[in-house]
């Protein structure tokens, strides 16, 4: 899959290799975020010069088939065209104001609309501000200090959410960072995913005290792993006998499991919903909304300050109104859905053939691959107690053949409207090859 006309079109560009050293003079570990190091699978970062529908091309000449889609928002591939063309027409219209603008009254409606429990929203820049202000909301509406996060959860990386200590109820939170001092997360109770007597257990304690909860419900950052229905009802059932406010972080499946989001998968409704990735079409965007007794506790309506120089801008906005306007064609999500099915089921038949131990999880176009012979993986114990050497094998060999997953055990896979039966083919190919060197 090596594509030498790239490097005839710009022969000026240096290898990954060199430009990696390079980057490492400038950039801490010369990645801009950790996991884009290849530390976990102990190697270096590629650096990538273009992609375009299912495909990304390297500095080095290579194609790969690309199943991280830049981690989620890119559920119409890589420079989808009409994407593309708008962004084009916005920039030239100016890049931003600071100011109000049209086009942010129409992805709000947007969202609003396929998302029915988001009564009023709030545009930010990522998903670490989204949650971090969904955090402070909760704990202005409700007057209570504490929030319950699950291990192996991930809400981006603002202090008090980043606590991932210890499984088991009442754990108090212990920073997972130096410079995350003990005392601001102290508010922050850790309970394990998928086992609500955890959660209980923490209400029991501290049952007026609680202002929220927040939660994936389909979690994408211990590798992907699907709340069960009856743990998710159980969260909104707790939020409402304590009138604690019950947290959706969907940063990764809004807009990826269905239109309307896990919360419509389930048919649950939270408080409060975090979104980002797939809203901003592939630039920063990230957003918060609920319901609107809560959202109006916000600067300028209420005294909950938040706040963002480029938040809403014309260009993001433009970018992920146009990827929203793209997912309601009839078929669309059973499509994805189909693909990433043919994907994980192939593999699994692959691994069984050469007996390796090996499942899978879906949630639409949301997968991941466990090594291990656990049959269905629920929770953070089993998602972590992987064979990772195997995993290391199998990431390297596919790389090596041009197929693109996240470079480590523990995160999630995604597939776009761009990828094909072609390239789950490649894929499958491609993979019997290294499962059979992995026996
Ligand atoms: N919440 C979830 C569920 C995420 O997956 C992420 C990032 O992957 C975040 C929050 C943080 O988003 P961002 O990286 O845009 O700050």
């Amino acid at each position: 899959m090596n594509s030498s006309t790239l490097r005839t079109k710009n022969s000026k560009i240096e290898c990954s290799q060199t430009l990696f050293n390079k980057a490492n003079s400038y950039i801490p570990g010369g990645v801009n975020s950790p996991v884009r190091s290849f530390r976990s699978v102990n190697g270096d970062p590629i650096f990538m010069e273009h992609g375009s529908g299912a495909y990304l091309y390297d500095v080095d000449g290579n194609e790969y088939i690309d199943y991280l889609c830049s981690w989620g928002p890119l559920i119409l591939g890589h420079a989808n065209p009409k994407v593309v063309e708008q962004v084009k027409l916005a920039i030239e219209n100016g890049l931003g104001f600071g100011t109000a603008t049209e086009i942010e009254i129409h992805i709000a409606a947007k969202i609003c609309e396929y998302m029915p429990n988001i009564e009023m929203i709030r545009m930010v820049n990522s998903g670490t501000e989204a949650t971090m202000t969904a955090i402070r909301v909760a704990r202005a509406y409700t007057q209570r200090n504490k929030i319950i996060k699950f291990t192996g959860c991930y809400h981006g990386h603002s202090d008090s959410l980043l606590v991932n200590a210890g499984s088991g109820a009442l754990t108090l939170g212990v920073p997972s960072s130096p410079g995350v001092p003990e005392d601001l997360v102290q508010h922050t109770l850790v309970a394990d995913f998928n086992d609500l007597s955890s959660v209980e257990a923490c209400f029991k304690q501290y049952a007026n005290d609680i202002a929220g909860i927040i939660v994936e419900p389909v979690a994408g950052n211990m590798n992907c792993i699907l709340g069960k229905k009856q743990f998710l009802q159980g969260l909104r059932e707790l939020c409402d006998h304590y009138q604690s406010v019950l947290i959706f972080d969907e940063v990764m499946s809004g807009f990826r499991v269905t239109l309307g989001g896990a919360q419509n998968y389930y048919n649950i409704k939270p408080d409060l919903t975090t979104l980002g990735k797939v809203i901003g079409g592939g630039l920063p965007v990230g957003a918060f909304g609920g319901k609107k007794v809560i959202m109006e506790t916000l600067s300028p309506l209420g005294p909950v300050y938040q706040a963002g120089t480029l938040s809403g801008n014309p260009v993001a906005m433009t970018a992920g109104l146009t990827t929203l306007q793209q997912l309601h064609k009839p078929g669309f999500y059973t499509e994805l859905q189909r693909l990433t099915q043919r994907l994980l089921e192939g593999l699994q038949k692959i691994a069984a053939n050469y007996h390796i131990p090996f499942t899978t999880n879906q949630a639409y176009s949301m997968f991941g691959f466990f090594f291990t012979d656990c049959e269905q993986v629920t929770n953070y114990k089993q998602a972590t107690e992987v064979n990772i050497d195997h995993f290391k094998q199998f990431f390297h060999g596919m790389l090596n053949a041009g197929v693109y997953f996240a470079p480590s055990a523990f995160e999630t896979g995604f597939i776009s409207s761009a990828h094909t039966d072609k390239h789950i083919d490649a894929t499958l190919n491609a993979a019997e090859h290294i499962f059979k060197k992995l026996k």
